[in-house]
Parts: C-alpha cells; sequence; structure tokens
C-alpha cells in the first residue's frame, strides 16, 4: 500500500514538474517564428509568466539553431536542410519552480512580398467558392502575399470557417460541430474546420494566413472565447509563423495580443486613429477604403508609426491604382489575378 502510494506520489511529481508541454496555452513563446538569409533572428525566448533561469535547446535540427546570452533564437544558416521550408526546435526553459520544454515550429521566409491579399480566397475568377480550402489553394497557386478567411464558432466550441453568422439557414453559435460538419459548401468541400484550414495552409512558405476573428452573435464573451480558441490552436498546430490577425471588435484585437504577444494584428473598423492603434502595439490597421479618402493623413500617420496599412475590399482598377501609387502595404481584393497583373 505504502508503496504503490509512493509511485502515484512520484508519478504526480514528474508530471507536474518537468513536464513537456506541447498543446496550446504554453508559458513559452517566441517573440518571432522566422528567419531569413539577411536576417537569421528568429526572435526572443519569452515567458507569459515567471523569470528564465536558462534556456537550452534541442531536437532533431538542433544543430540549425543557437541561442544567445539574452535569449535570442538564431538559425545557423549554413546547418539548414538545404531546401527545407522549415525545421522545430524544441526549447527547454528553467524557471525558479521548474522547467518546461515547448516544440515551435521556425519558417524560412519565402513568404512573397506583392500586396495582394486574395478576399475569402481566390473564388471569384477560379470557380471555388469563398472561404473553402480551394479558393485558399487558388490564393496559394497564384502566389498571392496573403489568403484572408472568416472564423466563426460553432455551439460545441469548433472554430469553423464561413463568412456569415449562419450557413443555410443554420446559425453557427447556436448549432452543434457535429450538425455543422454535414454540411457541404456549393463546391462540394464540406463546411472547413479552423484546423484543416490551417493545416492545408502551411504545406507552403509563400502565402501568410490572414484569419479574421469574427465577433459573435451571442455577445462579447463568445468573441473572446473564441480568440481563446483560435490561439490555442494556433500554437497546437505550430502555424505562428503563417498566420495574420484580423478583426473588427477591437476587444478581441488586444485579446490576441494579450493571449498571443508574437501576433501581427489589424484592426478593421476604421474608427480608431493611428495614435489610438499605436498606443495599443497594433500591428497595423486594415481599413475599407473610404475611410482613408476620408482621412487622407493617416496613411503618412500610419507609416510614421510603424503600422502597415491593408485595404479592404477593393476591385476597381482604378481605386488599386491609387493605392498602388499611394504604396500601402496591403490590398485585400475580391480580384486578385486583375491585382497582380498590374505589379507586373
Ligand atoms: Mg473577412
Amino acid at each position: 500500500m505504502r508503496r504503490s502510494l509512493a509511485l502515484v506520489w512520484c508519478v504526480l511529481l514528474i508530471h507536474g514538474y518537468g513536464m513537456a508541454q506541447t498543446n496550446g496555452q504554453a508559458t513559452v513563446y517566441l517573440t518571432g517564428y522566422t528567419w531569413s538569409k539577411s536576417n537569421a533572428a528568429v526572435g526572443y525566448v519569452k515567458l507569459r509568466k515567471g523569470e528564465i533561469k536558462s534556456i537550452t535547446i534541442g531536437g532533431e535540427y538542433q544543430s540549425a539553431f543557437k541561442i544567445s546570452k539574452d535569449h535570442q533564437l538564431s538559425v545557423r544558416a549554413d546547418k539548414w536542410k538545404a531546401g527545407a521550408m522549415y525545421a522545430d526546435v524544441v526549447v527547454t526553459v528553467k524557471t525558479a519552480s521548474g522547467q518546461e520544454s515547448n516544440t515551435f515550429r521556425i519558417v524560412k521566409d519565402d513568404f512573397i512580398r506583392n500586396k495582394v491579399i486574395a478576399h475569402r480566397g481566390a473564388w471569384k475568377n477560379t470557380g471555388a467558392t469563398e472561404n473553402s480550402i480551394a479558393a485558399l489553394n487558388h490564393a496559394i497557386a497564384l502566389g498571392c502575399e496573403g489568403s484572408e478567411f472568416d472564423v466563426h464558432m460553432s455551439a460545441d466550441s469548433l472554430p469553423v470557417i464561413n463568412h456569415d453568422a449562419s450557413i443555410q439557414g443554420v446559425s453557427i453559435a447556436k448549432t452543434n460541430s457535429s450538425e455543422l460538419l454535414t454540411m457541404k459548401l456549393s463546391n462540394g468541400e464540406s463546411l472547413p474546420t479552423l484546423e484543416n484550414y490551417l493545416k492545408a495552409g502551411m504545406v507552403q512558405n509563400k502565402t501568410k494566413l490572414v484569419l479574421e476573428i469574427k465577433p459573435s452573435e451571442l455577445g462579447k464573451e463568445s468573441s473572446l472565447a473564441l480568440t481563446h480558441k483560435i490561439i490555442a490552436l494556433v500554437e497546437k498546430l505550430q502555424v505562428q509563423a503563417w498566420v495574420d490577425y484580423i478583426s473588427f471588435d477591437y476587444d478581441v484585437c488586444k485579446e490576441v495580443m494579450k493571449l498571443a504577444p508574437y501576433a501581427r494584428v489589424a484592426y478593421l473598423k476604421g474608427d480608431k486613429n493611428p495614435a489610438e492603434l499605436a498606443a495599443d502595439k497594433l500591428f497595423g490597421l486594415d481599413y475599407h477604403f473610404s475611410v482613408l479618402q476620408k482621412n487622407p493623413d493617416w496613411l503618412t500617420d500610419a507609416k510614421n508609426r510603424k503600422l502597415t496599412i491593408n485595404v479592404w475590399t477593393v476591385n476597381d482598377k482604378p481605386v488599386l491604382e491609387e493605392l498602388l501609387k499611394q504604396n500601402v502595404d496591403f490590398i485585400t481584393t475580391n480580384e486578385p489575378e486583375l491585382l497582380l497583373s498590374m505589379l507586373k
């Protein structure tokens, strides 16, 4: 009896102390997840709480990484496997209360910089349904810098991809995923889960995944619950390098940054000026083109404050031309083919 109790204690101790956490909500995170030939620095190792005593790195590709005294993770470019899109590194952090190991996927930054963000994927001229995995694959095949998509949450808390709060007359927020996932899009695809969508996007390192967190029809609490689900899933799948976040709900934007201080978050609604966004340390603004036409000084102001500028949803050639002239960072469009042709 005493021996078995001792064994139980031993098991509890092992699980409580030094247990590797690789699924969501880990304490350890990085401030960046990509590297390039011109910038081998990936990011700093940080803790959500507690103080770092020491850091060691490991894993199959350990030799391709190094860690500096001030906790910066970098890639040894000469040790990076030729042609590899990414490599996983295991980061073990010792704190006063124990240690924690996490695996992070570090991606070679071959992401395209051409400003073109396909709105709900590339669907209009390809025959794919908007927000389908097929539309994402078309945006990737076209060579867009990013592909945008919308995320809602089912009644049993599964994030799924759809623009509206309802699909085929059924409220996503009030319906369980078992029923939602039997639904077919008009191209025959099942309603995509966020997990399947992200997995489809992370097989390449050219096109970013621009994830819009939709405010819930059930209210703020549900919107924030969805935000938590999304960050946990992104971290479980190790897809941090690929994902940028956008939302019309400013509280959601701030919650993303609280949960994932490394995240690139842009605000969509247009009712905050660049100074306010910069004060909250957002990545950028992502406003309807009419907002910027009404506030022409916001372009320069945003640039001066190092905020990125994304403009939605622009489908007309004269406006696209004007925005290219203004050298905004991203243009979200239903006409990615047209915008791509204008870049040449
Ligand atoms: Mg959207």
